[in-house]
């Protein structure tokens, strides 16, 4: 399939923005400028220095390839990302947090997950497109975003034409954000915490408020903080912030809320996440050892109502433990 100008400017604002960068020849020349990168991988605020195509490995011990635990048609995100047909999801194995309640600590801490040329990457993502899926939800991506540009451009090269979703621990740098400007429309980053040493002692990052915010004004000036969606109630555009609250006010709620409301504006889409279960190395934690109350999720509503964030979702109380 051969782009041209005109198809480019044939396309509605709705199209997803990769298609304007494959038609200018853009999108061949951002995959080889983020695959420079690995040589001295600096994607993440790790900032390890390894060369990764020459089989160093940093922190997250990813390679030089792209590793996948699995990839679905997922159909719990929320409700304009999974429409009917559902988001197809690609789940990377590795991760540059070590969250001691990670859920999924199997893939991102031991490795489960099986390597990916970027041929095989494309092909999975014109699966998912075939299946219906509305978007493509690359999860856990950060420390992939070399291999996911160049294998967006040969999938887009193919047919693929729905939006590239970005689901972020939100642990960010900008320079590597800037590399998937007009390739990334919808971006889910998750707003973690309001305080640095609780994010080192849980989830292992450093410095993580200061790097979360400068992401997430990022992606405020990449797309908006609001979500656009089509005639059908489809996402096409934009970011949802995403806030798991944590047992014991851990996640410091309100905190985080008052910085979104006073710095990304109260247009903003939250997602506040009452989900939270006991998994890997929390089951034995003092505090995060079981689910979230009722009455700590009211303290998080209680904030969103306050501070006028009246965007995004929330869950039923009933359905809190
Ligand atoms: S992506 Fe991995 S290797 Fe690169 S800086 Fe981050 S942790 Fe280190």
């Amino acid at each position: 399939m051969s782009w041209t100008a005109s198809d480019a400017e044939a396309l509605s604002s709705e199209a997803p923005r990769y298609l304007r960068l494959l038609a200018s020849g853009a999108l061949r020349e951002r995959a080889s400028l983020a695959r420079e990168r690995l040589a001295e991988c600096r994607l993440c605020p790790r900032r390890c220095g390894v060369n990764r195509l020459d089989g160093q490995l940093g922190y997250c011990r990813a390679g030089a390839g792209a590793r996948v635990a699995s990839y679905n048609v997922h159909h719990w995100e929320e409700p304009p990302i999974s429409g009917s047909g559902g988001s197809g999801t690609i789940f990377f194995t590795y991760c540059t947090g070590r969250c001691l309640f990670c859920q999924n600590y199997s893939i991102s801490q031991l490795g489960v997950g099986n390597d990916m040329t970027t041929s095989e990457l494309a092909r999975t993502m014109l699966t998912l497109q075939r299946r219906g899926c509305h978007n493509i939800n690359l999860v856990t991506p950060t420390h992939y975003v070399p291999q996911i540009i160049a294998a967006v451009a040969e999938a887009a090269n193919q047919g693929l034409h729905i939006p590239i979703v970005y689901n972020t621990s939100g642990y960010e740098r900008v320079e590597t954000l800037r590399l998937l400007e007009g390739i990334v429309d919808i971006f889910l980053p998750d707003a973690k915490y309001a305080d640095d040493g609780v994010a080192r002692e849980l989830s292992g990052f450093d410095g993580y408020v200061a790097h979360n915010r400068a992401a997430l004004l990022e992606i405020k000036r990449q797309v908006g903080t609001e979500l656009l969606v089509d005639p059908q109630g489809i996402a096409y555009r934009g970011m949802v912030v995403r806030h798991l609250v944590l047992p014991e006010g851990l996640s410091q709620t309100p905190e985080v809320l008052t910085w979104i409301a006073e710095n990304l504006g109260r247009e903003t889409y939250v997602s506040l996440m009452a989900q939270y279960f006991a998994a890997h190395r929390a089951v034995d934690h003092p505090k995060l050892g079981r689910r979230l109350y009722r009455r700590e999720y009211r303290v998080a509503l209680d904030a969103l109502e306050e501070l006028g964030l009246e965007n995004g979702w929330t869950q039923e109380l009933d359905r809190v433990y």
